[in-house]
């Protein structure tokens, strides 16, 4: 038996993978990683994968990235984990200091979680606790859009909309206010995006209109709804929702923690609508895909509330053992010295024409219904019919076939359902653009043939 599969079985004895129906395994070979570089994942058989999801969205700057890993390195022989109650450290107060710089004016204050998940909990907690401790009692609810995703914990899943993920633990969820929201699929033919955005704000002001006395926060992803499968909207609609958030005496929440980092091809998704959130949630890109850490920043105001004597108990109470774990943060510190000396902003500028480019020909291919592209994200939607554009039913698990040929031919392509996506890590290069070009076009052209 080959190394290989000696691990694939080791692993189906005692693993339970995320989010997979373990019987799947039986036909549908897991993968083992040896080793990384760059864009490159290896097996134990040496066969190379190009990770053009960039393991979850996660990577930025490749596999084994030297200058990230020598700073956790140094870091490994200096601190490796410290209690954050009442203790502190070097790199949390530099990276502190620094996203408070890089982030939209106002947001000043950092409180840290370990994950994605846990970075929407707290913030749906310290959102409540504002109004609580403002002696708002009444609201209680939050406000969400279509389709939206912001985490599998049961907080985060009572405010997202993915049913997939959402339907079966339904029971288990406080109730949440759910708006259409703009996405781009659904606007007539030859209908302004702007102008779209506009006529489809119109149920959010009359949800807040509704609901602000009992809403908290309206809860978004700007710009894209990733998980839901890189659904787009324009950045005109989170102006409305600024200003109508304000007017309505309601926070805004962004959730940029998948499309934080430079993914819709500005640094934060939020400055193309030139806004400043009342929280903003990080994760993902935030160390370069090395090692869980994840954060809320929030302005002034909300700081101060929760500022007083400590017989008034109006101290936020939410505490994770790994908070701002030094190791987590010398990862993230590295990350940002790279935006800093390599003008990464810019640099994906021609990354990002280049999909463009090299998809456009799918334009024309009788099963796609739609190419969605923003900054670092390049999404291709299969339909059955493209006129109509109705989807293939869920069950012919289409994105999956794409899935298969793409590890046939060295691709790790992940769909989302019918959806196929190009997020790949920063360091890819325009002749590997050209490859996953031709991955997803021969797959697409296999899993939609018969
Ligand atoms: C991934 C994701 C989360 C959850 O983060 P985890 O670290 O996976 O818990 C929340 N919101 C958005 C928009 C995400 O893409």
């Amino acid at each position: 038996m080959s190394l290989n599969a000696t691990l694939i079985e080791r692993d189906l004895n005692v693993l339970w993978h995320p989010c997979t129906q373990m019987k799947d395994h039986e036909w549908l070979p897991l993968v083992p990683i040896k080793r990384g570089e760059g864009v490159w994942l290896e097996d134990f058989d040496g066969k190379r994968y190009l990770d053009a999801v960039s393991s979850w969205w996660v990577n930025l700057f490749g596999h084994n990235n030297p200058r990230i890993s020598a700073r956790v390195k140094a870091q490994l022989d200096q601190l490796e984990h410290v209690i954050l109650g009442g203790f502190s450290h070097e790199p949390i107060i530099e990276l502190s200091e620094r996203l408070v710089a890089i982030t939209p004016p106002g947001l000043n204050r950092c409180f840290y979680t370990d994950n994605g998940s846990a970075a929407i909990e707290a913030t749906l907690k310290m959102s409540f606790h504002y109004w609580l401790n403002s002696g708002q009692t009444q609201k209680t609810k939050f406000i969400t859009l279509a389709n939206s995703y912001h985490g599998e914990t049961l907080g985060a899943l009572a405010v997202g909309d993915v049913s997939l993920y959402k339907s079966t633990y339904g029971p288990l969820l406080m109730e949440a206010i759910t708006v259409p929201g703009a996405d781009t699929f659904h606007m007539e033919p030859g209908e302004d995006e702007i102008a779209y955005a506009e006529r489809m704000f119109a149920p959010m002001e009359l949800a807040l209109a509704q609901h602000a006395h009992q809403a908290c926060a309206v809860i978004v992803e700007p710009l894209i709804q990733c998980a839901a499968g890189m659904r787009m909207y324009h950045p005109r609609y989170l102006q409305l929702l600024r200003e109508a958030c304000d007017r309505h005496n309601v926070h805004l929440i962004a959730d940029e923690i998948a499309v934080g980092f430079g993914r819709t091809g500005t640094l934060f998704a939020c400055e193309q609508a030139g806004i400043t959130p009342d929280f903003m949630c990080l994760s993902k890109g935030l160390t370069g895909g090395y090692l869980p850490l994840a954060g809320v920043m929030t302005h002034d105001k909300i700081y101060q509330a929760f500022y007083d004597d400590y017989e008034k108990l109006n101290a936020f109470l939410h505490s994770h053992s790994y908070t701002g774990n030094p190791l987590a943060c010398s990862a993230a510190l590295a990350t940002l010295d790279i935006f800093a000396s390599d003008d990464i902003i810019e640099k994906n500028q021609a990354l990002s024409a280049h999909m463009a480019r090299a998809t456009a020909h799918l334009q024309d291919h009788p099963h796609v219904g739609q190419i969605r592209h923003r900054g670092m994200v390049l999404a291709i939607e299969m339909v059955e019919d493209k006129a109509t554009r109705k989807p293939f039913p869920w069950q012919q698990r289409r994105g999956l076939r794409v899935y298969q040929h793409a590890l046939s031919q060295g691709a790790l392509l992940r769909p989302l359902g019918n959806v196929v996506y190009f997020m790949p890590p920063y360091v890819i290069e325009p002749e590997q653009i050209d490859f996953l070009a031709r991955v997803a076009t021969d797959g697409i052209h296999l899993a939609t043939q018969d």
